[in-house]
């Protein structure tokens, strides 16, 4: 007879499959590493096994234990599927942005869910980090595998993902890209490929709004990149000990939108029914091969989960029109209002340390009605007209004070490729401005009169 024992048998030695269409005109030959073949539908399975099989052999989880994770839903189905053939429990921390179906998923294999707020900062106790870390003191023989962190992680794919990769490509994979989230995946497997072959070239795809792509090229991890952004799985705004930068060559970042479409187009045109972040690997990979890839190359592709989990969003009509991704109007972007901007571009800062009454004449002198404060190359808050007068009717002697005193926080950055829409809708009586730094590094201003002289032309 041939069966498994039990699902966590089941886990890994996921099929590889060549694309024959999204990737129409790029050389070489793309295969995707198909993860929702996973028990749970998803690549965090292989992790959720290592870690607590660790936790057991290290005497840390005992029988009857609760196992406690802060998750995006994926690593919380692996640990609960494991959490059954082993007879533990599970409680999970996640963040509101994640698809009410991974919630769902995640009560119907029996584990206890607790939503946290998106935005707020990892420290925050209200964050499902933090909420995630307190449970495990409070509730006794519970385990906390901290994915972020958990050695095991990169290990498991180091152990199981890299090398099914190459048994299956016979040592020719030349490129393999994959999403960045704890950055387990892409530093496991990568570390493996490039000890069997150190010439392999490794892509890492983030989202705009997250850290690592900036922190990998200039060593900066620079918290004013750190914005809302929806690809839920990738990206993020702490350094996990997972991402091993030395074992990522490249990255690049990948856009909500065009992870959103390329995740459908991989539905429609190759049958591959697969989560958000799949789209944005895709997309990241091919724009990368375009440009890199010969006819002999091999890239893998790593689709980590399944489009279950994702039917409210990306695979719904009205989600995506409400978002403005299925709009067949094309609005104009960030990138596009700096190119085709009248007069002067140079960006007018002030540092933090001017005196209010000098920052007023630099304004004026300028002709601009806020400016973002800098501390160096930070960009540390802002000010504007409106907000120095109420300051200075309640107090003037507040003309004599470094701007410091009466800034507000700093302008929201957004990616260059940010649309109208979605900008005028952060735009209010708070946010007077949003700031954009182009591939130069080179940062510029956009404010709402930017986008109504772009939306009248
Ligand atoms: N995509 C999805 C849907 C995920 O849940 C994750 C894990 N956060 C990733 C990609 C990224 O994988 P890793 O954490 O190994 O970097």
């Amino acid at each position: 007879m041939n069966y498994l024992n039990n699902l966590t048998e089941g886990i890994g030695n996921t099929p590889l499959l060549k694309l024959n269409s999204v990737n129409k005109g790029i050389k070489g030959t793309i295969l995707v590493k198909v993860e929702y073949f996973n028990p749970g539908n998803s690549i965090k399975d292989r992790i959720a096994l290592k870690m607590i099989e660790d936790a057991e052999e290290k005497g840390i989880l005992k029988p009857g234990g609760t196992i406690i994770e802060g998750t995006s839903g994926n690593t919380g189905m692996g640990l609960a599927l494991v959490a059954i053939s082993k007879g533990y429990k599970c409680i999970f921390t996640l963040a509101d942005k994640q698809s009410k179906e991974k919630m769902d998923i995640l009560r119907a294999v029996g584990a206890e869910v607790i939503v946290c707020p998106t935005n707020v900062t990892p420290e925050d106790p209200k964050s499902y980090y933090s909420v995630a870390r307190q449970l495990e003191k409070d509730i006794p023989n519970s385990f906390y595998p901290n994915q972020y962190d958990h050695p095991a992680n990169a290990e498991s794919h180091y152990e199981t993902t890299g090398p099914e990769i190459w048994r299956d490509t016979d040592g020719k994979i030349t490129h393999y890209a994959a999403g960045m989230g704890t950055g387990g995946t892409i530093s496991g497997t990568s570390k493996y490929l490039k000890e069997q072959n150190p010439d392999v070239v490794t892509i890492g795809l983030d989202s705009y709004g997250s850290v690592f792509k900036k922190y990998k090229e200039t060593g900066i991890f620079d918290e004013k990149e750190v914005y809302p952004y929806l690809t839920e799985g990738i990206g993020e705004d702490i350094l996990p000990k997972n991402v091993d930068f030395d074992m990522v060559d490249h990255i690049l970042k990948v856009t909500d939108k065009d992870a959103a479409i390329m995740t459908r187009r991989l539905a429609r045109e190759e049958g591959l029914f697969i989560g958000w972040s799949c789209g944005s690997a895709v997309f990241g990979a091919l724009e990368f091969a375009k440009g890199n890839l010969k006819e002999d190359d091999v890239m893998v592709i790593i689709l980590p989960d399944h489009g279950t989990r994702y039917l409210g969003k990306v695979y719904n009509d009205d989600w995506m029109k409400d978002h403005g991704f299925l709009e067949e109007r094309k609005f104009a972007t960030a990138k596009d209002i700096i190119q085709h901007r009248n007069g002067s571009s140079e960006l007018v800062t002030i540092n933090q340390k001017l005196k209010v009454g000098e920052a007023i004449k630099t304004m004026n002198q300028k002709g601009i009605d806020q400016a973002p404060i800098v501390d160096g190359s930070n960009f540390v808050g802002s000010i504007s007209d409106s907000r120095i007068l109420s300051s200075l009717i309640e107090n003037p002697e507040l003309k004599d004070k470094p701007v410091a005193d009466v800034m507000d926080k700093s302008f929201q950055f957004v990616s260059p490729h940010e649309t109208i829409d979605v900008m005028s809708s952060m735009l209010n009586r708070e946010t007077k401005a949003l700031l954009v730094r182009d591939q130069a590094n080179d940062v510029h201003i956009i404010t709402q009169s930017d986008l109504l002289v772009a939306m009248t032309n």
